[in-house]
């Protein structure tokens, strides 16, 4: 799949469900309303339109949510898209998580192929982790990275970084994951949907993190490409990699090679426009592929070129009111 840019497209994010058992305050307001079950595509759906986008060339699957962990059988479906990394066709089957389902699953997914995942932590406070998730357990996460690594799982570490939170904490957390032996990615906060709180309070820009960071640390760029918006560093101190998330302070679409799908079956294009494609549709009107297939192919050619994401510094609305749990960031 080459988009009109001429940017192959391998990478397919898909969002399993928009629910979770968090409810961090960069992502979510305390009361959410989900979408109706009647709309969420199967596992048996999804299944079909993963494959489909294998079929067409993506190598990489990534599942995220929502908390991908919570839907129920979730298992099932890893299970069954495992058999396109038997095959050779998918290189790589990963997933996003907050961690809180990992003592329970970590095992399983190392039996389904996977062998890293991204975890979410902001925080090693206890306290401030339960403000921060609002219903989390920082022991229960703790409890399930070491599942995760016990298992055999390589581990990367998702940290927002988020002003007058956890900015004095970000050189701790990099001690933490060298100790423990994993990389680490600092993501600056996003404006994502409505989350009844004031995002320019949040907004912590990483130009400033990492200025403070080289205040201790040596940190090298290395040319470590994902295809994703991420910027690589070497540390020195620890040995480990270091990933920039900078969606508002760089631009990183020119070698973008992703599409996010959501549980209903709506294809974003960019994670920051807001035109889409239904997928459900052409899903469910025959048992055959061949309409899906048309409807990937016609939405790949409208790929924008790229997005435009800023803070509204006078006002609180979000750029794109849609939540990162529906696209699954
Ligand atoms: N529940 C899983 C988790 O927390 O890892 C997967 C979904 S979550 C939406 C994916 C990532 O997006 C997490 O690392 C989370 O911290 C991040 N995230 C959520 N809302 C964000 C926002 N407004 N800006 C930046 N990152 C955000
Ligand atoms: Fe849930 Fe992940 Fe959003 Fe937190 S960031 S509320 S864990 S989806």
């Amino acid at each position: 799949m080459i988009d009109p840019f001429g940017r192959e497209v391998s990478y397919l994010r898909v969002s399993v469900t928009d629910r979770c058992d968090f409810r961090c305050v960069y992502c979510m307001s305390e009361n959410m309303s989900f979408l109706p079950k009647v709309d969420v595509l199967s596992l048996e759906e999804l299944d079909r339109l993963c494959s489909a986008f294998v079929r067409q060339g993506v190598k990489k699957l990534r599942l995220t949510g929502g908390e991908p962990l919570v839907r129920r059988n979730i298992m099932s479906l890893l299970k069954n898209l495992s058999r396109h990394l038997e095959t050779g066709d998918l290189k790589e089957l990963t997933l996003t998580t907050n961690g809180s389902q990992l003592p329970k699953y970590a095992s399983q997914l190392v039996d389904y192929g996977i062998k890293r995942i991204n975890i979410s932590l902001d925080t090693l406070d206890a306290d401030k982790f339960k403000q921060l998730t609002r219903w989390g357990e920082l022991d229960k996460v703790l409890a399930g990275i070491r599942a995760a690594k016990d298992a055999g799982l390589a581990i990367k570490i998702n940290t927002v970084a988020l002003k007058n939170f956890n900015e004095g904490e970000i050189g701790d957390l990099i001690r933490w994951c060298g100790d423990e032996g994993y990389d680490m990615t600092l993501i600056e906060t996003m404006p994502l949907g409505e989350i009844g709180g004031d995002r320019v309070e949040q907004y912590l820009p990483l130009s400033d993190v990492r200025e403070r960071l080289e205040e201790t640390f040596t940190l090298t760029d290395i040319d470590h490409k994902t295809g994703g918006p991420a910027r690589f560093v070497d540390i020195k101190e620890t040995g480990r990699k270091l990933g920039f998330i900078t969606p508002l302070t760089h631009n990183f679409c020119e070698g973008c090679n992703r599409v996010r799908l959501t549980c209903t079956g709506t294809l974003y294009m960019c994670l920051g426009q807001d035109d889409a494609a239904d997928l459900r549709t052409p899903l469910r009107a025959s048992e055959g592929d061949e309409l899906l297939d048309t409807a990937i192919l016609e939405a790949i050619g409208r790929k924008p070129k790229g997005h435009d994401f800023a803070i509204d510094r006078a006002g609180e609305s979000p750029a794109l009111t849609r939540h990162m749990s529906v696209t699954g960031g």
